[in-house]
């Protein structure tokens, strides 16, 4: 299957799985694409069966369309596992090589890779990685700007897209699962200041919104 029908399959996963709207405005926002290539796009989709389109509701992924981005999926987020676990890669080095890769390996290699990874669940950005049956965890957790402020939270996943924001959030020593309190959410521009090992740390608009937090402890999960 060809590199851009991967691609788009998976960031419409990613746009339905965010609860946005898979209209072709967002998809070439998301994909830094022009509207006419969308549009394009969208319709050989269409004809193939991948997505289908509900007026109003924006377009849907089949469910071989869906089997297909969990597919991508699956080898994006134990590639990005493999590079920082194994090759000791930056958090914030992994994305966009991994993008790559992701197109080139075969079912078996990614299997092979999993079993000699030991399993993981979740990939170095938090995100669930999907099983050999393309069953994925659910993830509840909510930009940290919808937080309550004065509550603790557990940092459950980070955009993976930007590297800025990764080598901003490492710099100050945000990691998954790093315990935070909500000090103030400034409504008026959704910045957010947190608490993090008793210290304050002002996250803008653009990083709090990236940020996903839980309630859930995920050492304790099991
Ligand atoms: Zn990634």
């Amino acid at each position: 299957m060809r590199t851009a029908v991967e691609d788009y399959i998976k960031y419409i996963y990613t746009l339905q799985a965010s609860g946005i709207k898979v209209s072709t405005g967002n998809l070439a926002g998301l994909m830094q694409i022009s509207m006419p290539s969308v549009s394009e796009m969208i319709k050989k989709l269409t004809d193939a069966g991948y997505i289908s389109n509900k007026p109003y509701h924006g377009f849907k992924l089949s469910p071989g369309g869906e089997k297909i981005a969990l597919m991508q999926l699956r080898k994006h987020r134990l590639l990005e596992y493999f590079m920082i676990n194994v090759l000791n890669f930056e958090w914030e080095d992994v994305h966009q090589e991994a993008d790559k890769i992701e197109h080139a390996v075969s079912e078996k290699f990614i299997n092979s890779l999993e079993y000699f990874l030991g399993y993981p669940k979740y990939d170095p950005h938090g995100h669930p990685i999907p099983d050999i049956k393309g069953k994925i965890a659910a993830l509840k957790s909510m930009p940290v700007t919808k937080a309550k402020v004065g509550e603790f939270y557990y940092v459950s996943s980070v955009d993976d897209k930007s590297n800025e924001i990764l080598k901003y959030l490492k710099e100050i020593g945000v990691r998954i699962n790093s315990k935070i309190k909500i000090s103030k959410v400034m409504a008026f521009d959704g910045s957010v200041i947190i608490i993090l090992k008793g210290k304050k740390y002002l996250l803008s608009r653009k990083i709090a919104e990236r940020l996903f937090v839980s309630g859930i402890d995920r050492n304790s999960e099991i």
